[in-house]
């Protein structure tokens, strides 16, 4: 496809924008310009000029009337194998097409726009007049030729302008920096590991998979600590011997740092690492490098799937269960989902890494789509922890508490033994909600239905919907009394109020995503962690998310029923999955740890799997509940969530929509069930419209209506002809179109 078109008579271009527009657009190509599909171009678009990529072109003279390609930019051209996963995306999900080539295409255009990196040098003598903060700027420029001024400024904790007073009397220059390096060469010898018999075994397993450079899928189960890490590293080693490239994602930035500097052990340096965080001008050199070849591996979160490798041999999901691997807005895509399909278009080996894996992944494994590779017990001999559940109908804490006796005593004991606990409760903040005892008014988001959360130190109450926030007042803005706010329920915040009441000297540490700092600050505390520098950390779930933490022989879990009965089908299965991940953090190297999980329902399947350790059973029995209520992976669902300004807009249109279902000719790819009648096996059936379990968010309503369909129909195809026959979306009316929801 490389091959460029002739340049004798007329050809036209159907260019892809990236747009909410699902088709390409007709050009004319100038006779004079060079182009090949796949090029990136520049076209007139309406009254402006917008960027493209060319999805074809076709020789004609149709194209007298038609605009003109403006040019074509110096980029690398989208390979056939993305285009080919930029239109499967945009089919599964039922998105334009411009929408997803967007989330392909932003980040080469970056470095086109920004201005070129300038760094400072020591330059003249020292400044005449000498001030602390400059004898620090001057202190951290010694030994360096050349740094940025932000991270000057940030290593002599100075702002930027006694930088610039530095720059002004000549102390210091301003010189043009060279880029900076995305990627270095990666080593597949640099330090192979010794692996155990289960660890070789399975290593041998991925490697036989990358050398016959076909399409795999293998499912990688191994409990906490079993080193699933260094067996997936040896098929990432073996994609490197080939010259070929290898793909990591992770569903946590937050989780990147750790393991950036894993790898580099293993390798000698760093892969690239690709998430939000990372500079414009950085990603686009690593877009580049990837198309061309030079960047060998990258390490990011789930939007680098769109990256454009030229010759992608592995492709690892770490933690593959993990819910953030769903993108909700925008595109709603799984990245787990479309990394198999990445991977099949590139005829890549896929890993799914997982201690606790998807129940999806656990069917298509024992129906042989996967391959399954065990690691069955943690490396070096470590032993799994001993769980244990403390029951609160008997043993609950003193009014106002959250560590029960029996929690008490074993925190006691570890900070005796000189060894760390955690404490894991999944909600951030002060108190879930917070009410006036006098009048009983509750704070509401004035956007969405959900309850203000406080936040003590931010002196806020914020809403985890919208992010809207207000100041905690002195009031109650009902009835006016003072000082009758009440938390209700424990946050992180509050429980590390409880812990420093019963254990003054210890040193206590909250790892909550919503802390100032960003991940820098995270990457600190978990050093902190590791070095023995805290004895209790309180965690959100963001502690349950694949950290190692070396010196930790203790977990508790303050509430194991949060999320157990919120009408999720997927609720058991999510809250297993993290209680299994959390109190796997417990005793990895070399200590024996132990778990206590407090709960006031000791005989729910969940925490009994959990306490037994029975986890076949657990999978067996979550499976046949799917099974027999039709849902993923043995049925399909997408939800269409209708939304308008006011609740009978977006009822009337989601009532239009059923209406047009129904309305449809019968098609052989699939069949509804009649309106009121049972639904039979092999028919799709529409449940609702009915609220949305947040029913308003950002002041617009939102109704549901849950489309499910039997494996063998054409759902999507069902899903457009719907959309496409709805009266047309009125009076701010959306729709937005979720195949494969997450959250119910
Ligand atoms: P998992 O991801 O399965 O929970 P990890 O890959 O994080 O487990 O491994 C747990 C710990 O054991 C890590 O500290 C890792 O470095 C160590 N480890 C695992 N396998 C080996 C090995 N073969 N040689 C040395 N250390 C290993
Ligand atoms: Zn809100």
């Amino acid at each position: 496809m490389s091959e460029r078109t002739s340049r004798k008579g007329p050809r036209v271009a159907e260019v892809l924008v990236p747009v909410a527009i699902d088709q390409a657009y007709s050009y004319r190509v100038p006779d004079e310009l060079d182009l090949a599909v796949g090029d990136f171009v520049e076209v007139p678009l309406g009254t402006r000029q917008t960027v493209g990529a060319v999805w074809d072109i076709a020789a004609g003279a149709r194209g007298s009337n038609l605009k003109t390609v403006t040019a074509r930019f110096d980029i690398p051209p989208l390979s056939e194998n993305l285009r080919s996963f930029v239109d499967w995306v945009a089919r599964w999900t039922l998105s334009p097409r411009g929408m997803v080539l967007r989330m392909c295409a932003r980040a080469p255009f970056a470095a086109v726009e920004e201005r070129p990196r300038i760094g400072l040098r020591r330059a003249g003598p020292e400044p005449k007049r000498m001030t602390p903060a400059r004898v620090r700027v001057l202190a951290a420029m010694e030994g360096d030729l050349a740094v940025t001024k932000s991270e000057l400024a940030e290593r002599a904790a100075c702002s930027t302008s006694v930088i610039d007073s530095l720059v002004d009397e000549g102390t210091l220059e301003a010189v043009a920096l060279p880029p900076e390096p995305v990627a270095e060469f990666c080593d597949p010898d640099f330090a192979p590991p010794q692996l155990e018999a289960d660890q070789a075994r399975g290593a041998a397993a991925l490697v036989a998979e990358v050398e016959s450079r076909g399409f795999s899928v293998t499912l990688l189960e191994g409990v906490t600590g079993s080193g699933k890490t260094e067996v997936y590293f040896e098929a990432v080693a073996e994609a490197l011997r080939q010259g070929r490239q290898a793909l990591i994602l992770m569903p946590e930035i937050a989780l990147t740092a750790q393991f950036l500097d894993r790898f580099a052990k293993r390798f000698g340096v760093r892969p690239a690492e690709w998430h939000s965080g990372v500079s414009p001008r950085k990603r686009a050199r690593i877009w580049t490098g990837l198309a061309q070849g030079a960047v060998k591996v990258v390490a990011g979160a789930r939007s680098a799937l769109f990256l454009p490798f030229n010759d992608l041999a592995v492709l690892v999901v770490d933690e593959e269960h993990e819910s953030a691997y769903k993108q909700d807005d925008g595109v709603s895509y799984h990245a787990r989902d479309m990394a198999v399909v990445r991977g099949q278009i590139d005829k890549a080996a896929v890993i799914l890494a997982s201690a606790t894996p998807s129940i999806e992944s656990r069917v298509n494994a024992e129906q042989g789509r996967y391959k399954h590779l065990r690691l069955a017990a943690r490396f070096g001999g470590a032993k799994l922890p001993t769980i244990a559940a403390v029951d609160l109908r008997w043993q609950s804490p003193p009014r106002g508490n959250w560590i029960s006796p029996p929690l008490v005593t074993a925190v006691g004991e570890a900070l005796a033994a000189g060894e760390q606990a955690l404490l894991f409760l999944n909600r951030r903040g002060y108190a879930p909600l917070t009410l006036c005892r006098a009048c009983g008014h509750r704070f509401q988001c004035p956007n969405c239905t959900s309850w203000l959360v406080e936040h003590r130190f931010r002196r806020a109450l914020v809403c985890h919907q919208c992010g809207h926030i207000e100041r905690v007042p002195q009031h109650c803005p009902e009835c006016d009394n003072v000082d009758t706010l009440t938390p209700c329920g424990p946050g992180v915040e509050r429980l590390a109020e409880e812990v420093a009441k019963l254990w003054p000297d210890a040193r206590a540490l909250i790892l909550s995503s919503d802390f100032p700092g960003g991940t820098e600050r995270l990457r600190q505390e978990l050093d902190a962690v590791a070095n023995g520098s805290c004895d209790i950390i309180i965690g959100t779930q963001l502690v349950a998310k694949g950290h190692n933490f070396p010196l930790l022989s203790l977990v508790g879990v303050i509430d194991a029923d949060v999320g157990l009965s919120n009408g999720d089908p997927r609720a058991a299965e999510r809250t297993f999955q993290i209680l299994q991940q959390v109190t796997g953090r417990a005793g990895r190297l070399g200590r024996l740890g132990r778990a206590l999980v407090q709960t006031w329902q000791p005989e729910h399947p969940v925490i009994r799997a959990l306490i037994s350790g029975d986890v076949e059973r657990f999978y067996s029995e979550e499976t046949e509940q799917r099974r027999r209520a039709g849902l993923p992976p043995f049925g399909r669902l997408a939800a269409l969530i209708v939304s308008g300004k006011d609740r009978a807009s977006a009822e009337n249109h989601a009532r239009a929509l059923v209406r047009a279902a129904h309305a449809l000719p019968p098609n052989p790819k699939w069949r509804l069930a009649a309106l009121g009648g049972l639904p039979h096996e092999e028919e799709i059936s529409l449940l609702g419209p009915a609220e949305a379990p947040i029913a308003i968010i950002r002041g617009r309503h939102r109704l549901r209506l849950l489309v499910r369909a039997p494996k063998s129909a054409d759902l999507q195809g069902f899903l457009r002809a719907m959309l496409a026959t709805a009266p047309p979306e009125r009076g701010g009316v959306r729709v937005a179109v979720d195949v494969d929801p997450q959250n119910f």
